[in-house]
């Protein structure tokens, strides 16, 4: 087991494997990632495989195009002998109120404006996209057909592989309980298992990167808490996009293989670790689908599960370097981190490496909380 590095990446989810592999494909050597656990231990794996490019802030629209962009040649590029189901299908998010129509106005025309091809539609055009729609549960919808979905274990592995082939070191089961700095200046990296001697690390633990920040001193603004999520059974082709509701708390798409998966966010969550699931969320879930999509409401539920979505103050990441020398952070996606790893990898590398960043790019750092007044928060979420 090798005991030194260039670099070492906390947390082997979607995010620390974007970086890992970003960094190594420009040539990086001496990359370790480690994780606590086994591979996809964290809330990638747990995820409900939906991405949009529907976002209210500029900043998500921006990190969800290009992120998009990349899952449409994903299999190419990471030179995949399989295949990261990216399916198209669109996401049709429901309005139910005239101020909700009035922000869908807004999203469209900022969507528009960075080129993102969202359509405004009345409930008849909607109807024609989701004919299993309960008429009476909206009024109007948003509907963009290059939304979709990518397969969360595929794309990881794609990750994965393709980071290994590069050199990149992983060590799994290897818990981070230390991080040692001299004179402000990170050293090592201790593990329950290893210790590692390097000057910089990536926190990239999802749900524990408060914990991760607090090893150095720092007080990273985010919290953890649990969503819950169902699949059902695998049916006959009933839903093309991901329908979607943020006031109606729900999202719902059928994945290739047929089943459905669904999920609400429980607005008493309390900042936790907590990843159960419970009778609650399937007796809540159960009501809201069964007035909005009655035929999807037949199917039978075969597992329900919950994990953590890492939250910060705008419901927007924070993909920075931070006032630790070499000490570099990825986290806070809320519900958002799956389909935003291509850019958070591509990002942070260009950050650790330091290349000149795009404009919007300084918008990502963890300094804009300093001024909690300025900040644009997201309010497009489940
Ligand atoms: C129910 C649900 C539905 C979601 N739906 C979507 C969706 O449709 N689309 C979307 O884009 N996103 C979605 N998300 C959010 C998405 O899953 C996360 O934002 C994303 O997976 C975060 O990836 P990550 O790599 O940052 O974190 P994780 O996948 O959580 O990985 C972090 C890793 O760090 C490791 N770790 C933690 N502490 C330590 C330590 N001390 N030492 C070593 N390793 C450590 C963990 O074991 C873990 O493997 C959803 C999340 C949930 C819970």
């Amino acid at each position: 087991m090798k005991t030194k590095a260039y670099i070492v990446i906390i947390g082997a989810g979607i995010s620390g494997l974007s970086i890992a592999y970003n960094l190594a494909k420009k040539g990086v050597k001496d990359i370790i990632v480690v994780d606590k656990s086994h591979f996809l231990a964290g809330a990638t794996a747990r995820c409900g495989a939906g991405v949009r490019q529907q976002w209210a802030t500029e900043l998500n629209c921006i990190l969800a195009k290009k992120s998009i962009e990349f899952f449409s040649h994903a299999n190419e590029t990471l030179n995949y002998h399989r295949d990261i189901e990216f399916k198209q299908g669109g996401y049709l998010i429901l309005s139910s109120s005239i101020a909700e129509d009035e922000q869908f106005a807004k999203n469209v025309k900022l969507q528009n404006s960075l080129g993102i091809p969202t359509r405004h539609l009345s409930k008849e055009e909607a109807l024609e996209i989701v004919p299993h729609l309960n008429p009476n549960s909206f009024t109007s919808a948003t509907f963009c057909h290059t939304d979709g979905h990518v397969n969360p274990f595929l794309m990881s592995e794609a990750y994965y592989l393709a980071a290994q082939k590069l050199g990149v070191d992983f060590f799994f089961f290897n818990e981070v309980k230390e991080i040692i700095l001299e004179e402000g200046l990170i050293q090592k990296v201790i593990t329950d298992k290893v210790e590692i001697d390097t000057h910089k690390v990536v926190n990239a633990a999802g749900g524990y990167s408060q914990e991760i920040g607090q090893m150095v001193g720092l007080d990273i603004p985010v919290y953890s808490e649990n969503h819950e999520i169902l699949v059902t059974e695998r049916t006959k082709d009933m839903l093309g996009p991901m329908v979607m509701s943020f006031s109606k708390n729900i999202y719902c798409q059928q994945v290739p293989h047929g089943s459905i998966l669904m999920g609400r966010n429980n607005p008493k969550a309390l900042h936790n670790h907590d990843i159960s699931s419970s009778w609650r969320f399937l007796d809540e879930m159960a009501k809201t689908v069964n007035h909005i999509l009655p035929e999807v409401a037949k199917q039978r539920v075969i597992r329900t599960w919950g994990g953590s979505y890492n939250i910060s103050p705008d419901f927007q990441p924070i993909i920075s370097d931070t006032q630790v020398s070499n000490f570099f952070i990825a986290c806070g996606f809320s519900g958002h981190g799956f389909m935003f790893a291509p850019i958070t990898g591509e990002l942070l590398s260009q950050i650790i490496l330091g290349e000149e960043l795009e404009a919007y790019a300084k918008d990502l750092h963890i300094s804009r909380f300093d001024n909690m007044e300025n900040i644009d928060r997201e309010h497009s979420v489940v």
